[in-house]
């Protein structure tokens, strides 16, 4: 069949990416992800921001917002991103194992003074086993000696006030850095010059502190996964739905985080994880993709990285809690494995 064409789709059709950040200890991830979030809840106008469990939803109108010096914003179509907040989640060694893979697309954050480490190669072989497109963001620019700080904006806006001699620096370690992907068997050029996405990774330099290079990841994620993503991205109204943790709070009692990668989840759905039986309370509605936590009796023995099932009107409960066991067990066979 021919590809389907983003130009047919509209917001309505689409459900938002799911994004995750991986890469080396202390190259940023934590403050990326902050700066992304950041701007605008301080000044009091969340945007619609809305932190959620283990996952930040922005919707549309935010990252419109925070793209529009780059121009773009007419080509923007799917409802909003959903960034996985806790690359170091414990239940990520699990979703690891699950071949499916939740994210739809990763930035993987390299430290521009350091260049390639241990964790960045691991993260890239996690990459490349679950074949999930990434975005190079070349961190922490303003590290470069005598660069000019420019608040929130677009790289080359922000290249364009820098000395010669932070451009020559900021040349010599993109190129060698480019040189270490290479010998990990990867080719990556600076965004504004690849001209074969797909092929090419596209590196963004970045600095989470002051906020240079911002506007374009969000603006490439975006574009990235519409673009080749739209199969992935079509909403359906079967329910896609992974559970990320499963924590016991005092007062709550037992808790699970999940993800809800497609679908829609209705009040009162009856649901079921892992072989035990709940039901979703919270939100009258609510539409992928979405981080949330659920509060239910009996859900204690849940494992992370196995879906959840919502009973439809034709469906026996007993065959949907089959269904769950099977899928535990796959999962945890996995993890056995790994
Ligand atoms: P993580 O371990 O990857 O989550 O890294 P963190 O976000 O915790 O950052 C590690 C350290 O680097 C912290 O002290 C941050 O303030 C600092 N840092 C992160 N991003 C930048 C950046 O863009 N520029 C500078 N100068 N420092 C940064």
């Amino acid at each position: 069949a021919a590809p389907e064409d983003i130009s047919q789709k509209s917001e309505s059709d689409l459900r938002s990416p799911i994004c995750c950040i991986l890469g080396h200890v202390d190259t940023g991830k934590t403050k990326l992800l902050d700066c992304i979030r950041g701007t605008n809840v301080q000044e009091g106008e969340a945007g619609g921001i809305t932190q959620q469990i283990g996952a930040t939803y922005f919707p549309m109108e935010n990252i419109r917002e925070r793209t529009k010096q780059l121009k773009a914003d007419a080509k923007l179509k799917v409802p909003g991103l959903l960034v996985i907040d806790t690359p170091g989640h414990e239940s990520f060694t699990n979703l690891r194992s699950r071949g499916s893979g939740l994210c739809d697309i990763a930035i993987l954050v390299v430290d521009i003074m350091h260049g390639l480490e241990p964790q960045t190669k691991e993260s890239i072989n996690l990459l490349k086993s679950r074949n999930t497109e990434f975005i190079v963001a070349l961190n922490k620019v303003d590290r470069l000696y005598g660069w000019k700080t420019c608040p929130n904006a677009p790289i080359l806006t922000a290249m364009k006030e820098q000395s010669k001699d932070v451009q020559n620096e900021f040349k010599m370690r993109v190129s060698k850095i480019i040189t270490e992907f290479m010998e990990q068997g990867l080719n990556t050029e600076l965004y504004y010059k690849n001209k074969e996405m797909g092929e090419t990774s596209s590196i963004v330099p970045t600095s989470a502190i002051s906020g240079e290079g911002i506007p374009d990841l969000l603006l490439l994620l975006v574009q990235w996964a519409q673009r080749t993503m739209v199969e992935k991205l079509t909403f359906h109204k079967e329910l896609q739905c992974t559970v990320l943790e499963v924590k016991v709070i005092e007062g709550l009692g037992t808790t699970i985080d999940v993800v809800l990668v497609n679908g829609v989840l209705h009040e009162g759905d009856q649901i079921v994880v892992c072989g035990m039986q709940g039901s979703y309370q919270h939100h009258k509605e609510l539409k992928a993709a979405q981080g949330i936590k659920i509060t239910a009796q009996g859900l204690e023995q849940a494992v992370a990285g196995t879906a959840l099932y919502v009973v439809g009107p034709d469906d026996d409960v007993e065959d949907v809690k089959e269904t769950a066991m099977q899928d535990m067990k796959s999962v945890m066979s996995r993890i056995d494995k790994s």
